[in-house]
């Protein structure tokens, strides 16, 4: 990473060129730390279902292929997942209705500095013609043509009218900057002390949401002239319960607790400047459902066939919950999974290794806590486009 050390994860570099979860298999890639979001996103698959179901379905004699894409995809195995399970049911469906099943084609998208190579190792080979049908049974093979296509969800990414289905689970949320006020000295809403939202004052949070809700006018004007008629999208996102946007929820405790506090620690060591930890901000707004449907509703181009919060459940998987030191490792490794990139970014790495060997220390002796009370929240939102 060529930017080290320099201010830039947050405010004049565009966040687009440089964020991505982290990439690879190791111990903190997003690879081996997304076995949480698998869950969650299983435990919504009726949801997805019912999604699905509305999909309008081409019956013309020669049908352009069926077009499904996941929207920040990552490097991980849950995409694969669940592109497989959008491809199988709507060919069940065809199968039901008694129309032949046209062929399929899956988009992965993600921003460019995603790790792509890992994500299409972790493909299964491709079988297509005469054995299309049994294939869609049979495990361990696909059945979809694909491709990778790098670039912000906050613009166009596609030609006009080409997509029947849009997926993108737990990657709304992230901002597409932070907005330049909340880095200003000058400004009122400066996050004076603070990395995360959480807890921050009123001009503070306002400017985030202010962020959060263009961000999602942006990325439903480019879904709308995406998608076909007869479309849908299924959207996940991490959400708040609260109305106050200082309480970001799960994401709060996340960013807001430990990992302040480890920011806090290198500041009094003298191993980071104030100034410069006050640079860094975390690019993430859980919205409310409130916040979310206002932006739906102005868009106007949307059906909100449903709009709901869902409890997803804690964000760490661990064998031994009642071993402190798992779960603080636990803890540790899902924020540099996902934050990792631009701590590294915005203090280098030898910096990263101090905050996040602090931040595991701190969760370590707050095991129980982090166990109970880190809980992640969703905004699920299944949307048709006529
Ligand atoms: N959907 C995956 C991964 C979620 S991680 C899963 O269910 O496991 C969130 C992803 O959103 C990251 O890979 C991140 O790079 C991506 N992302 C964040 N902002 C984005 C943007 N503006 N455009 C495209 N992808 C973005």
């Amino acid at each position: 990473m060529g930017s080290k050390g320099d201010n830039v994860a947050v405010c004049n570099m565009k966040l687009e060129r440089l964020l991505s979860m982290k990439g690879g298999k190791g111990q903190d890639s997003y690879a081996n730390n997304s076995q949480a979001q698998a869950m969650h996103a299983r435990s919504m698959l009726h949801l997805l279902e019912e999604t699905l179901d509305n999909v309008h379905l081409n019956s013309s004699a020669s049908p352009p292929p069926f077009t499904a894409v996941d929207l920040g995809c990552s490097s991980g195995a849950n995409t694969v997942h669940i592109i497989d399970f959008i491809v199988k049911h709507i060919s069940k469906r065809f199968d039901l209705a008694g129309i032949d099943p046209p062929e399929f084609t899956a988009f992965f998208s993600d921003l460019p500095s995603n790790d792509f190579n890992t994500l299409f190792q972790l493909l299964p080979p491709l079988v297509t013609n005469s054995c299309m049908e049994e294939c869609l049974a049979a495990d361990g093979n696909r059945s979809y043509f694909v491709a990778g296509v790098p670039g912000s969800f906050y613009r166009r990414l596609f030609p006009a009218r080409t997509i029947d289905f849009f997926h993108s689970a737990f990657s709304l949320h992230w901002l597409s900057q932070v907005p330049e006020s909340v880095t200003d000295r000058r400004s009122a809403a400066y996050n004076k002390g603070r990395v995360f939202i959480h807890g921050a004052g009123e001009k503070t949070t306002t400017a985030y949401k202010r962020q959060f809700q263009a961000d999602l006018a942006e990325f439903l004007r480019a879904r709308a002239a995406e998608v076909k008629r007869g479309g849908s999208m299924f959207l996940v996102c991490l959400g708040r319960t609260s109305v106050d946007p200082t309480d970001q929820g799960g994401a709060g405790l996340l960013f807001g607790t430990h990992f302040q506090d480890a920011w806090d620690d290198l500041v009094r060591e003298g191993l980071v400047a104030a100034e410069k930890r006050d640079g860094f901000n975390i690019p993430v707004y859980a919205p409310s459902l409130q916040d979310f449907k206002e932006v739906v509703e102005a868009n106007g181009s949307f059906a909100i066939e449903k709009l709901v919060v869902y409890k997803g459940g804690s964000p760490l998987v661990v064998s031994e919950p009642d071993d402190a030191s798992e779960v603080g490792r636990a803890f540790a490794s899902s924020c540099r999974s996902v934050a990792g990139v631009l701590v590294e970014a915005h203090i280098g790495e030898e910096l990263s290794n101090e905050l996040f060997s602090r931040i595991e220390r701190r969760a370590t002796s707050h095991a129980k806590d982090v166990l109970v009370n880190l809980q992640f929240f969703h905004i699920v939102a299944s949307l048709s486009f006529t």
